[in-house]
């Protein structure tokens, strides 16, 4: 294999892989430089194993970070229904969930990975998997990268720290965060940057999981449920968000929690916060009300059990009935009115003291990294070291939960693997 390339792409993710096959589709020579000893290992965790890749409901609103002009310019750029042709025109076929969620038909993450590395085999792009890059250096002409050879963990005495160095004109940097460490998930990349001059803004995990507590977690951990939750603080309503929540034994998580985080971390550097899990959102109170009352008067004579027994899930009406001393196995009528009522208010607005938020082991990607005023909208070019481009999550730019992460992955890689190859 040559050392010399048009463009190396530093980073085998969903940002590398759409800019090594746009980039080589374009005509340029390519690398592809993996640290892990799969390309792709982070996307085929994504929505459960499923991948989440975009949704149809892509708008600057849905981001953090950036700004809505640099993001409008993006989208102008690369027409969000695109990233569906890329997708179709690489052989995958797509499908809509709920939301506007976007899916491989086939509803396998490892299918949006598969297409992506066939196409880069059909291209006859190398890719250099356990192999990462350790500097980026400018040089006469393009760029120095020099690459360490990483052991794979079943290899003992792999022979660690060999070194080479790759020359490019341009080079993609498409390291990604440092959430799910496990997985492969980095810091590097903002280290990279930053030693080519670039401005890392402070990091945190966004869309991670919430802790909180509550007397009642523990009997609640696994429970899968529709919700709404209102994140409150000093009294206030800071922010709220419908959909499927999940209660865990240190807190909650689910995509309503995810949604949640950020405002969570920001309103915990402030002071306390709260949330209130509303657990009948399809029922307004009043509606609420009637519907306990009058299974109430239906199941006077038996026991509260019987009452909780398909109207929800009934842990959760345990810990509720406990919570207002209604007593599981005595009969409904002994509850009294005032009970009933307060078990309704509960329902409507279940009590949590927020406690954090779980860190990038568990967080889904990570807010903060290069301020996107450094590239340009339209290329992912560094307005700062000509021939680099940035992409995905090195950029200071999240989303919220429902396939934007990914959508601004790809549509970044997509940019920037087109600009990179123009001689
Ligand atoms: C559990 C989980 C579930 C998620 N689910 C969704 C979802 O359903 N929908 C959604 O939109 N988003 C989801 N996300 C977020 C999404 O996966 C990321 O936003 C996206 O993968 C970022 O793309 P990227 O190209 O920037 O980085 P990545 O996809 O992380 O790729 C970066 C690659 O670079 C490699 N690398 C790093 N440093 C070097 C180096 N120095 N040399 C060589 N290689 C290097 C890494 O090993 C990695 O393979 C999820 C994230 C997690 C953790």
């Amino acid at each position: 294999m040559t050392d010399n390339f048009d463009v190396i792409v530093v980073g085998a993710g969903a940002s590398g892989l759409a800019a090594a096959v746009e980039a080589s589709r374009a005509g340029a020579s390519v690398l592809v430089l993996e640290k892990n000893h799969v390309p792709g290992r982070k996307i085929l965790s994504t929505g459960a194993g499923k991948c989440n890749l975009s949704n149809t409901r892509v708008t600057p609103a849905a981001y953090h970070g950036a700004s809505a002009a640099f993001l409008r310019k993006v989208f102008a750029a690369l027409p969000p229904e695109q990233i569906l042709s890329f997708f179709e025109g690489i052989g995958l076929l797509w499908t809509e969930g709920e939301a506007g969620k976007l899916f491989p038909r086939s509803m396998k993450a490892q299918d949006v990975v598969n297409v992506l590395l066939n196409e880069l085999s059909s291209l006859a792009v190398p890719l250099r998997t356990l192999t990462e890059a350790v500097s980026v250096e400018r040089a006469a002409g393009g760029f120095v990268v020099e690459a360490q050879r990483v052991p794979p963990q079943w290899e003992k005495k792999g022979r660690r720290g060999e070194r080479e160095a790759f020359r490019a004109t341009r080079v993609v940097l498409a390291a990604g965060g440092p959430c799910y460490p496990q997985i492969g998930g980095t810091s590097g990349g903002y280290e990279l940057l930053r030693r080519l001059g670039h401005t890392v803004t402070p990091l945190s995990p966004s869309l991670a999981p919430l802790k909180a507590r509550c007397e009642y977690l523990k009997e609640l951990d696994g429970i899968r449920l529709q919700a709404a939750v209102t994140l409150l603080a000093e009294g206030r309503k800071l922010a709220r968000s419908e959909g499927e929540l999940l209660f865990t034994a240190y807190g909650v998580s689910g995509p309503v929690a995810l949604d949640l985080s950020r405002a969570a971390l920001a309103a915990l550097k402030k002071g306390p916060a709260a949330l209130e899990a509303d657990l009948f959102p399809d029922y307004g109170a009043r509606e609420l009300y009637s519907l306990l009352h009058g299974r109430a008067e239906a199941f006077a004579q038996r026991p509260f059990s019987h009452f909780a027994c398909g109207l929800h899930n009934w842990k959760v009406l345990k810990a509720c009935a406990a919570r207002c001393g209604i007593d599981w196995q005595a009969p409904v009528f002994r509850a009294g009115e005032a009970k009933m009522e307060e078990l309704g208010l509960l329902l409507k607005a279940f009590p949590m003291e927020l406690a954090g938020t779980l860190g990038f082991e568990d967080a889904m990607v990570a807010a903060g990294g290069c301020p996107v005023s450094e590239v340009d909208p339209a290329t992912f070019a560094s307005r700062r070291v000509e021939g680099l481009f940035v992409t995905g999550e090195l950029l200071d730019a999240d989303g919220d939960s429902g396939g934007f992460n990914l959508h601004l992955a790809w549509t970044s890689g997509i940019l920037a693997g087109r600009a990179a190859a123009r001689k």
